[in-house]
């Protein structure tokens, strides 16, 4: 492709936030490099999104790699910021007219028990990584971390995505159990129609299998969990049919998968038999005003084989890249620029916090555009005037926009190529080749769906 002066901007994450920013910079002519620190740019449509959600993993996947085919975007995969490639060099020597960073929330938020982060994976795991592991452990090449599962695993959370782990808990646990017995069961069946009813079909309970099930614990109650969305006007009558939706569904939940959900739990302690994490201390709280209340003095111990930590992500943080917190030093959400660095933006989980799918594709496009018409004050006519002009009258052109710009100045051909040279040159040290969709159908990991008789569960 002939390369026109214009603007190169680095997204780093080609995920739902990153590819909906390159799509739109894209449609307008900027040019876009997408480095993702995996082979293929799906986040946590991939390894997030329980693997039973097919349909919507499969649509979503193909949004992304529709952002991607568009011309102006160059894909860097296998590259990770802050270790492949660091933020300073990236700031200082790419010469990148803005540098996006749509890199998600990859790290779970730690458990508020002291010590306890010595006993992971002696007992305790965190949902990030389990919920890798349960996305992927049917592939037969698969070679990450193995996740041991136990009946009475206790899960703490509230959120949907402790939901979903309670229910993989569930699935794992009483399908594996129904196969030892020689019973044929699907692991999508088992999602679908809930292992209550697949055991009741069998004329078996879960004590015929030896099986106590698994249990959530949640500090506050199942009215607060979001379960369905409250309006933030919603009224007195709306609030507290919205409150009776979600006991109810919560309660179908219980039905239909079998675990137990305890409210108004908070963890305090650790209990532990010898080198292993052996169970957890639990705080008892009242709610008032939506917030748990400590209730003196009501302390329980709970013994489990097993705690999945579920209660909430935050980004993996980046050398160089100022923080506030936990999170990334962004001066207000709606742009999500990094403090100190004009030219730097977050978008997506990364800033929202929000484990959904929407809210990243939202937040996405508002600061791709924001970056479009805000930073880089970039105008459709300027794209046409660009790409289509002869070479002799370019440099007129150029001259004419950068004196009507108080923005970020036009970065020349020369300067964009240099950019794409070393977008290249890291390419072929990965090993692509530049053909998205055959890199695409190499990496694509073995479904479940397609396994047949021998889907592992
Ligand atoms: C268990 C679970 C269930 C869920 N269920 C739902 C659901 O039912 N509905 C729904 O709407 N949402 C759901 N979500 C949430 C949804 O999947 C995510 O919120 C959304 O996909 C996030 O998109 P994102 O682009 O902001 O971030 P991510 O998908 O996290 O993308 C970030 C990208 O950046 C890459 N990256 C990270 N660090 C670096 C780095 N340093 N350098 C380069 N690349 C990097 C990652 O590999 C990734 O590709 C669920 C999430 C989980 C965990």
């Amino acid at each position: 492709m002939q390369l026109h002066p214009g603007h190169c901007v680095a997204i780093f994450g080609g995920a739902v936030a990153g590819a909906e920013a390159a799509g739109l910079l894209s449609q307008q002519g900027i040019y876009t490099v997408i480095f993702e620190q995996n082979a293929l740019p799906y986040g946590k449509i991939e390894d997030g999104l329980p693997k039973w959600h097919v349909k919507l993993r499969d649509k979503e996947e193909q949004k992304i790699d529709e952002k991607l085919r568009n011309p102006y975007v160059q894909f860097v995969p296998n590259t990770k910021l802050g270790d492949d490639i660091d933020f300073e060099t990236i700031i200082k020597k790419w010469g990148f007219s803005a540098v996006l960073l749509a890199i998600g929330a990859w790290r779970d938020r730690p458990l508020p028990v002291e010590g306890i982060d010595a006993y992971v994976g002696k007992g305790l795991y965190y949902q990030n990584p389990f919920i890798y592991w349960f996305n992927h452990y049917h592939e037969p090449n698969f070679s990450g971390e193995t996740f041991e599962v136990h009946d009475g695993t206790v899960v703490i959370g509230g959120g949907l995505a402790s939901i979903d782990v309670i229910k993989a808990l569930m699935i794992i646990t009483v399908g594996r159990a129904l196969r030892e017995r020689g019973h044929k069961v699907d692991f999508f069946e088992l999602e679908k129609r809930g292992p209550a009813r697949i055991l009741d079909e069998l004329h078996l309970t879960m004590d015929d299998l030896g099986l106590k099930g698994c249990s959530l614990y949640y500090r506050r109650t199942a009215i607060n969990m979001p379960l369905t969305p409250i309006p933030e006007d919603a009224d007195e009558r709306r609030l507290q049919k919205a409150y009776e939706v979600r006991e109810r569904m919560m309660k179908k939940l219980q039905d239909e998968f079998l675990f137990q959900f305890h409210e108004c739990h908070s963890p305090v302690d650790k209990i532990l038999e010898g080198e292993r994490l052996a169970g957890l201390v639990f705080q008892k709280n009242e709610v008032v005003d939506g917030r748990p209340r400590p209730i003196p003095g009501a302390f329980i111990e709970v013994r489990t084989p097993l705690v999945i930590s579920s209660i909430g992500s935050i980004p993996e943080l980046v050398p160089g890249i100022p923080v506030k917190g936990n999170v990334f030093n962004f001066t207000d959400e709606s742009t999500g620029q990094i403090q100190g660095y004009p030219n730097v933006f977050a978008l997506g989980n990364t800033v929202t916090g929000r484990g959904n799918i929407k809210d990243s594709r939202q937040h996405g496009g508002l600061v791709g555009q924001h970056v479009l018409t805000d930073f880089l004050a970039w105008k459709e006519a300027y794209h046409r005037a660009l790409a289509d002009e002869k070479a002799e009258k370019l440099s007129e052109q150029v001259t004419a926009i950068n004196s009507a710009l108080d923005a970020q100045k036009l970065l020349s051909s020369e300067q964009i190529s240099a950019i794409f040279d070393r977008a290249k040159a890291r390419q072929k040290q990965v090993g692509f080749d530049g053909d998205y969709e055959k890199w695409r159908q190499k990496h694509l990991p073995v479904r479940l769906e397609n396994m047949g008789e021998n889907q592992p569960i």
